[in-house]
């Protein structure tokens, strides 16, 4: 375990309907540049931290989900919109989103994912490795739900 996490780690929606608890460290700390983050989130970017699925424990509430491809879903408050989860639906591995946890501070991003979208004018003045999603084969059969962007 990192030295700076602490052994449980906590997070949840802005209204508090919905919280959970993560006992894991987290693991695979990324942001993601891909168009489907970017529209999921209505950001320029997602900041998500992973876990094992069976680590991920709602104390509070459940997320909806809605299947933004054929392979992935991801997690929000039904009641006040806050992305949560993503979680590819064959995987063993959930991610939530950073800023969603009690301690944003003690998750810091390992990786850029998903530059092929990423915003040009957006400059992180960081030297971390960044890799496009063509690299995974997870989705190269990919049905896209999102509505097509006009
Ligand atoms: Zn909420
Ligand atoms: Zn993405």
């Amino acid at each position: 375990m990192e030295p700076n996490q602490p052994a449980a780690v906590t997070g949840g929606c802005q209204c508090g309907a919905v919280r959970y608890r993560i006992d894991a460290p987290l693991q695979q700390i990324h942001y993601c540049h891909c168009r489907m983050c970017q529209r999921a989130m209505g950001n320029l970017f997602a900041a998500l931290a992973g876990a094992p699925k069976d680590a991920l424990h709602w104390t509070l509430g459940r997320p909806r989900y809605f299947a933004s491809s054929s392979v992935a879903r991801r997690g929000f408050c039904e009641r006040c919109g806050t992305p949560l989860t993503f979680a590819y639906t064959d995987a063993q591995r959930v991610y939530v989103s950073i800023g969603s946890l009690d301690h944003p501070e003690a998750a810091v991003p390992e990786i850029h994912y998903g530059i092929e979208s990423r915003l040009p004018w957006l400059h992180i003045a960081d030297q971390l490795p960044s890799a496009p999603t063509s690299d995974d084969p997870r989705l190269r059969d990919m049905r896209v739900y999102q509505l097509p962007t006009p």
